[in-house]
């Protein structure tokens, strides 16, 4: 069968390029052997994931995606990637208040995918710093501050 054939390819490109991630990885000075094994786990469902016109009907497309852009290797420094106003994007190096809807325009990824691919952990930031906490300056202020004070003055209106 066909479809089998294919199937089998399109898993065979999969782990190529799992191997082409994981072996550029791997050459960090501050990588594990089990970040390496965890990378290649939680890669392979993600490329396992991708399209399979590009692995049927341009196998070259593929291999030059591998190698021109590198999948793991950020384009900025993950500790400057993140300042007080603003992300980076590790795939392109723009600067944003927020990444989630770029990534899904630009680079066609959920926040999800675009962890796994940089080995990024659940915490590491995607909203700038400075936002995130003006909102929860500003959540505590309109909300738990706001609270309290009516709490005292609704005491206070019960015990009238
Ligand atoms: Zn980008």
């Amino acid at each position: 069968m066909n479809d089998k054939d294919n199937m089998e390819n399109k898993s065979q490109q999969s782990l190529d390029a799992v191997a082409q991630v994981v072996a550029s990885y791997a050459g960090r000075a501050d990588v594990t052997q089990d970040d390496i094994l965890t990378l290649a786990q939680r890669l392979i469902p993600v490329f396992a994931s991708t399209p399979a016109q590009s692995a049927s009907q341009a196998p070259a497309a593929v291999a030059a995606v591998a190698t021109e852009k590198p999948i793991v290797k950020p384009a900025i420094a993950l500790e400057k990637a993140v300042t007080d106003d603003k992300v980076y994007c590790l795939c392109c190096g723009k600067g944003f208040t927020m990444l989630k809807r770029h990534l899904k325009a630009e680079h066609g990824l959920t926040e999800d995918e675009y962890r796994t691919m940089f080995g990024l952990s659940e915490d590491f930031p995607l909203v700038a710093p400075k936002y995130s906490e003006r909102k929860a300056a500003y959540a505590k202020k309109v909300g738990l501050g706001k609270y309290s004070r009516d709490a005292d003055a609704d005491q206070g209106a019960v015990a009238r």
